[in-house]
């Protein structure tokens, strides 16, 4: 029995970057050797092991080969015979595709070590259109490795356009695609990974909602970069450049999907494209099962964004209200959420990236000013009921037309 380490360990030890999970391939051995050594079986489909002591992940050599359509679709075949080569060749990237054993000595019969030189995201094999999920994970590196330089090599990039057109990205569950999309997201390039999607055609497939987005113009005056594809992308850097959690980055992503809607004798114009774009993000997150926290922010962001964006000028009763909608009493982060998306969204303009936003302090005095109203006063003068609830309403109106009094000055 031969242990190597591979992937991303491999990989990541060689770019110099942290290494935190480690992956290892076992050649020469059977499940029975490894259940003798007190490995434990994981998954039913696979010969993968966890070490009894350190947790990680052990599998057996293996090789695939492709029997249907979806991930369902392949065949395994496990044996003391498969050599460590044979296993290398069915991974996704050549980078991916290096051995390392206990010594450091390299096996990299694919090249890998030269495509991480020049800085380039390849496939390891023609097999590489076998598996949909591949195109993900090919634009998720990209994002990852971006400021490193790395970049799609053109013949990866014309595969996973074959896998897009073949329609083949519609086998994959809304789970395993979700997975994918929320771990780019969180790299620091999301962008790229959005791009490299459009690039090979798949986000016209995934996400045809922000797919249109590119090619619709915005009035030059509040988007410099007119575009609102390259706007949208602006958005999500931005978000990701701020640190800004998955809620608020899945919220820049979705924002504007109402203006891929407006009549094109109406462009530049975007006449209640916050309205418009519901049903667009509703669609969307229901498409990949977001996460309830990313489904709910990014409806409210792409109701109310120009709302936080014309903070200063809104009516006490239309702050009021804003603050209604987002139950900002039982729900402060939220709102903090809220506000971050549309700071992302008003910096994710060319030229623009660091003007401050001042609607940011401002709607936090509003929510505070608004949570300061006391219930207990209300209750002693004994109102119960919905009369109390509009008499908090009195209050919290009272309160925000003094704050913006105060904030005026
Ligand atoms: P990360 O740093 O994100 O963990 P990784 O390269 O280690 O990156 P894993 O998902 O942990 O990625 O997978 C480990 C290895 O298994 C990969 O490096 C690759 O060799 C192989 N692999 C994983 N998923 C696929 C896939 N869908 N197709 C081909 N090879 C894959
Ligand atoms: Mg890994």
């Amino acid at each position: 029995m031969r242990i190597y380490k591979v992937g991303g360990a491999v990989r990541d030890r060689l770019l110099g970057r942290p290494v935190t999970d480690i992956d290892w391939v076992v050649v020469g051995a059977t499940t029975e050797d490894m259940l003798a050594k007190g490995f434990r079986p994981v998954g039913a489909d696979f010969p993968v092991f966890l070490h009894p002591k350190s947790g990680e992940e052990y599998a057996l050599a293996r090789t695939e080969r492709k029997s249907g359509r979806g991930y369902g679709g392949f065949t395994f075949h496990a044996s003391p015979e498969v050599t460590l080569e044979e296993d290398l060749i069915r991974r996704d990237l050549t980078i991916n595709a290096m051995a390392e054993d206990d010594q450091q000595n390299l096996t990299d019969p694919y090249h890998g070590q030269r495509d991480l030189e020049a800085r380039l995201l390849r496939h390891v094999s023609p097999a590489f259109a076998e598996d949909p999920l591949r195109v993900l994970r090919v634009a998720r590196f990209a994002a990852r490795y971006a400021a490193l330089g790395f970049t799609v090599a053109p013949e990866t990039l014309d595969l996973m356009r074959q896998l897009s057109e073949s329609g083949e990205l519609q086998a994959l569950t809304a789970e395993r695609i979700w997975k994918e999309i929320s771990r780019a997201l969180m790299e620091d390039q999301p962008q790229v990974f959005i791009e490299v999607l459009r690039a090979c055609g798949a986000l016209n497939v995934l996400m045809p909602e922000v797919d249109a987005l590119f090619g619709v113009p915005q009035p030059q005056a509040h988007h410099p970069e007119i575009d609102t594809g390259a706007h949208t992308l602006s958005a999500l850097e931005q978000a990701a450049r701020h640190k800004q959690p998955l809620t608020v980055r899945w919220a820049c992503l979705l924002h504007d999907l109402g203006k891929g809607l407006t009549p094109k004798e109406e462009w530049p114009r975007h006449i209640a494209h916050e309205f418009k774009g519901l049903k667009l993000i509703k669609a969307v997150n229901e498409r990949f099962k977001a996460p309830r926290d990313c489904q709910e922010l990014a409806l409210l962001v792409g109701e109310y964004h120009t709302h936080g964006h014309r903070a200063l000028e809104l009516k006490p009763s239309t702050l009021l209200e804003l603050l209604q909608s987002f139950d900002v009493y039982r729900r402060p982060q939220r709102f903090e959420e809220f506000i971050a998306a549309c700071e992302m969204d008003a910096r994710g303009r060319k030229g623009l990236e660091e003007r401050s936003y001042p609607q940011a302090d401002y709607l936090r005095g509003a929510a505070t000013a608004a949570r300061s109203v006391a219930v207990q006063p209300l209750l002693e003068k004994g109102f119960k009921g919905p009369e109390l609830g509009e008499a908090i309403k009195r209050e919290r109106l009272k309160a925000l037309k003094a704050y913006k009094e105060t904030a005026s000055i």
